[in-house]
């Protein structure tokens, strides 16, 4: 008999959440926090890595006063200064953060060069990152006005989870190697979530810290933006993934959501069947043409909030991209602007 090529569930070997500011050793001097997220996806993951004298701390959390009070409390009792400030990407809950605790730990900001610019990007609005722009794009993907409007009536959201932003930071590329505590990490850059997420791997110490990039039990938001609306989020997002696969099979992946994991095959899999399902799924409804906002029903069964409607469309957009860069869907373009996409037959 074979044994399978990978084993069927996770092993989860930390199932208790600390509560901050409390943390849970991981490792030795590997610490983990969790800090609220005020949304459905309603906590983050932080790492705090001991380094020498002072500690590297890995994403910061929303930039809000919830969060900013805990760190208050976590920084009078924490016994190593934060020397250094890793960002894995640009989103509020991982950055929001970073500039507040740089200044106030005179401790650098480390990041990719896409991440930092599209953060100030984002938080400036800048076009084709505007809410303008944003609602062009959805309503060409064939959302009705109201609820066009309703993401207009948001504002600029990123600069409320992200009050400020570094002006100055320390930049890494995909292979980079961050010495922390006499260990290398090494950077792997994943697209598809975001523009250039650093993930960082130890594999001396077993560790993968994943970011956003492999969560246990949810599947990574993947979106096509205003700016881009043609991107392939969802292939470039299962060729990154795929970049964990020849780190070793015990490694425990800290992510930024749920629990500390080992099983990277397992998860890659899973997440690549998915995917697969998803694609099927389309394919299926799209014998007969349909908008982005028509497969909403399809993808997302349970009801959307507006925080959530702008992330399932997007993301909706982005699977009707990937049918269309495999050669398995095409784009329609009706006289009034809206895209619809119809399957090819194979
Ligand atoms: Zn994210």
């Amino acid at each position: 008999m074979n044994a399978p090529a990978f084993p069927p569930e996770l092993d989860y070997p930390f199932p208790t959440v600390p509560t901050a500011p409390a943390t849970q050793a991981l490792a030795p001097g590997v610490h983990w926090l969790r800090l609220a997220l005020p949304w459905a996806l309603n906590h983050i993951n932080l790492y705090l890595l001991d380094d020498g004298d002072g500690c590297t701390l890995v994403d910061t959390g929303l930039g809000d006063e919830a969060s900013r009070a805990l760190w208050d409390t976590l920084l009078a009792q924490w016994p190593r200064p934060i020397t250094r400030i890793v960002v894995t990407h640009f989103h509020p809950d991982h950055i929001g953060n970073a500039a507040w605790l740089s200044t106030r730990c005179k401790a650098p900001v480390v990041m990719t060069m896409g991440e930092y610019l599209l953060a100030h990007v984002v938080h400036a609005q800048l076009p084709g990152f505007d809410t303008p722009t944003m609602q062009a794009h959805f309503r060409e993907h064939g959302l009705d006005d109201e609820r066009v409007e309703a993401q207009g009536a948001r504002g600029n959201i990123y600069a409320r989870g992200v009050p400020e932003l570094p002006a100055q930071y320390e930049r890494i590329v995909e292979g980079d190697v961050v010495r922390i505590d006499g260990h290398d990490w090494r950077v792997i850059v994943g697209t598809g979530h975001s523009p250039e997420h650093a993930a960082l791997a130890c594999e001396s110490r077993g560790l993968l810290i994943s970011g956003d990039m492999l969560l246990p039990r949810i599947s990574t938001n993947v979106n096509a933006p205003a700016s881009t609306p043609h991107d392939d989020s969802v292939g470039r997002f299962l060729a990154s993934i795929r970049k964990f696969l020849p780190l070793p099979a015990d490694t425990l992946v800290l992510p930024s959501h749920g629990l500390p994991f080992r099983g990277i095959a397992t998860r890659v899999a899973q997440l690549e069947a998915h995917h697969a399902e998803r694609d099927a799924q389309l394919l299926d409804v799209l014998e007969v043409p349909h908008t982005a906002a028509d497969l909403l029903p399809v993808l997302f069964s349970r009801p959307l909030d507006r925080h959530q409607m702008m992330f399932a469309l997007a993301e909706a957009i982005a699977h009707l991209n990937h049918l269309v860069a495999t050669g398995r869907a095409r784009r329609l373009h009706d006289a009034g602007g809206v895209i619809r996409f119809q399957a090819i037959p194979p």
